[in-house]
């Protein structure tokens, strides 16, 4: 289920030959209605780029809160297991590093990350109710930056961005002097670490991400060793809000799910650019966010 509001058909064309697999467009902040039996329903529905935030801060906010409420209700009425995709972003502007599930967090509500930050922490806090009061079967995955095959190459994060620059003959942009940290996972790393929480007994909130922290200036420099480009570094304002650093402490997820990320970060560069490569001259070119003064203040 999904309004496309930034997901693309394309990433799923393969999956409608299979007869198991049904799609339904609709926006969970509506009220949601499927048919049938559910054993289990994953929330993974929200804008999750800090551009496609300042774009559409409504429905960023909507999806999480009425949207989260709509999908407890519905796993209520199935009796359903249900697992909502919290973010590293709760943490906000963390003053405690690597985060642990134990820190509340640094977070702006009124900042232009607000309206993704904070109806990530409302969700949180009504599926734990939901739990407590109703007994619901809950799951709360805190997602750290993640990355791989068939991310949309303008949504304006980092890894994208750099890759489409380089692969079009353009600067790398760095935002700030390129110290602030972050630490990405692989897609197939985090799809394991989902299924394990799903299946597992754990209620309380638990980090998914790949502990390897690397600052964005030294991760321009290896994007531009992979691709081989001979474009420079321009730097650009750090927009208002932006974390200096992110870590995740992973001690809970391997304890309790065996769960750690097996994917070194220069092979799945390696796939996510090669991912790229297959683009062709419209993708390459169309801009969807020309906008950029508002992240740039
Ligand atoms: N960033 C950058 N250049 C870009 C896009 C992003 O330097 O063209 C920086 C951004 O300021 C942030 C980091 O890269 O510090 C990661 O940004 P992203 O938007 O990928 O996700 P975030 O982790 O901030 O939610």
């Amino acid at each position: 289920m999904d309004n496309l509001i930034t997901g693309d058909l394309k990433n799923i064309e393969h999956l409608f030959k299979n007869p198991n697999f049904e799609f339904y467009r609709h926006d969970v902040s509506t009220f949601v209605h499927v048919p049938g039996e559910l054993d289990y329903i994953l929330h993974f529905a929200s804008p999750a780029s800090p551009i496609d935030y300042l774009k559409i801060p409504i429905q960023t906010l909507k999806v999480s809160s009425l949207g989260t409420h709509n999908l407890l209700g519905l796993a209520r009425a199935k009796n359903a297991r249900i697992l909502v995709a919290s973010t590293s972003e709760i943490y906000g502007n963390p003053l405690v590093h690597p985060q642990t599930e134990e820190y509340w967090g640094n977070v702006n509500p009124v900042g232009p990350r607000g309206v993704y930050d904070e109806a990530k922490r409302f969700q949180e806090a009504l599926t734990m109710a939901y739990h407590n009061i109703h007994g619901l079967e809950t799951r709360i995955i805190r997602i750290f930056n993640t990355y791989g095959p068939r991310m949309r190459l303008n949504d304006g994060r980092v890894l994208p961005a750099f890759i489409g620059q380089a692969i079009r003959g353009e600067d790398l942009t760095i935002f700030g002097d390129g110290s602030q940290t972050r630490s990405f996972c692989y897609v197939d790393d985090l799809v394991e670490g989902i299924y394990r929480l799903l299946l597992s007994d754990y209620a309380l909130p638990m980090n998914i991400g790949n502990p390897d922290e690397i600052s964005i200036l030294d991760f321009a420099d290896e994007i531009i060793k992979l691709t081989g480009t001979d474009q420079k570094i321009v730097h650009k304002e750090l927009p208002e809000g932006d974390p200096l650093m992110r870590k995740p402490d992973i001690s809970k997820a391997q304890e309790i799910l065996g769960w750690e990320p097996k994917v070194h970060r220069s092979e799945g560069l390696k796939i996510t650019y090669d991912y790229f490569k297959t683009l062709n001259h419209d993708q390459l070119y169309k801009s969807e966010h020309k906008n950029f003064e508002a992240y740039f203040r």
